[in-house]
């Protein structure tokens, strides 16, 4: 069976229910942030209008022939467009191909699906092909769009379709999941889900990088710099190859775990008793307003970075640490 995340329950249900009323739109825009499962949410709900087995709300069977074909990768009914290049745009061509296709009829009698993902990368043009077949789709025909960035899409395209949204999910279903999916301690994957902003997937991958070893290694140079002096540029070069936004997202947590155990004496940075033990003494030497301070120069930083003007990523590295060492040494 070919089932959504728990996180995405409800929007399963939404649309069953519409299906059992034959009210099943021509075309559904699916969003939501990287990470929490679009394609797959996709996936299943194409596997489940082609399977020949279901029934009421079920999941796809996974067994029968379109279900066979389907999780092949070639199933016939099914077309999925995508940029020829990771981040490259989706060109006319591939639109024209695909509207033709959708035109044909189905293999076996019933839906016939296209899918475009992300649908945010359709150059205008391909855009532009595309409005009139959402307008007018062929009967029993689905299109599906795939968007982390809606906003990017044409108005006219948006507009023309069934919107279906994903949040982010940090909830309890979501990390129980998580932990038997990767089988790894739930203070860690909290963590991650964290940085990963909900997204589990994402959570996932950086449990693949080394995003880890990473933050230890970044708590260790928080720590090394309350004890010596070390040089900004040098160090905010070797922080710059862990990423500089991941590096920005995983201090934001740092400082605003510190100034929660300043506040309330409870809370966790890391798994590491050692590593603990010296943050500890960091928190008792600063105080809370320090501690604000650190976090609000670490997110207007933050926000620099990921912000539309491209501006050094090295010298705001440099400037938190130089920012960091101040209050040390005031
Ligand atoms: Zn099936």
């Amino acid at each position: 069976m070919l089932k959504v995340f728990p996180w995405q329950e409800s929007q399963w249900r939404e649309i069953m229910s519409r299906l059992q009323q034959d009210r099943l739109p021509h075309a559904l825009l699916l969003t939501g942030p990287a990470g929490i499962g679009l394609t797959h949410f996709s996936n299943c709900l194409s596997a489940k209008l082609l399977c020949q087995r279901t029934v009421a709300n079920d999941f796809a069977c996974g067994e029968c022939g379109p279900c066979i074909l389907f999780q092949a990768g070639t199933q016939p009914d099914h077309i999925r467009v995508e940029a020829e290049e990771k981040g490259k745009q989706i060109k006319i061509d591939q639109i024209r191909s695909l509207i033709g296709t959708l035109y044909l009829s189905s293999q076996a009698g019933g839906y016939k699906i296209a899918v475009i993902d992300p649908a945010d990368s359709m150059n205008r043009n391909a855009a532009n092909s595309l409005l009139k077949t959402l307008e007018e789709p062929p009967a029993d025909s689905l299109i599906i769009l795939i968007s982390h960035q809606p906003s990017s899409l044409l108005v006219t395209v948006r507009s023309r379709c069934q919107r279906l949204n994903f949040p982010p999910s940090n909830d309890a279903l979501t990390l129980n999941w998580l932990e038997q999916t990767t089988q790894t301690e739930p203070a860690h994957l909290h963590e991650l889900l964290v940085i990963a902003q909900g997204a589990p997937l994402k959570a996932i991958a950086l449990l693949d990088t080394d995003t880890l070893a990473h933050q230890q290694t970044l708590l260790q140079d928080l720590i090394e710099l309350s004890k010596n002096k070390l040089d900004p540029i040098k160090l905010a070069e070797k922080w710059q190859g862990f990423g500089t936004v991941e590096v920005f997202q995983y201090l934001l947590i740092v400082f605003f775990n510190m100034a929660k155990l300043k506040l309330t004496g409870t809370g966790k940075i890391t798994n590491n008793p050692d590593i603990t033990v010296y943050l500890q003494e960091l928190v008792n030497r600063l105080d809370l307003a320090q501690l604000f301070a650190c976090y609000d120069q670490t997110l207007k930083n933050y926000q620099a970075v990921t912000g539309p003007f491209n501006l050094n990523k090295q010298g705001l590295l440099e400037d938190i640490i130089i920012y960091w060492q101040s209050i040390l040494y005031k």
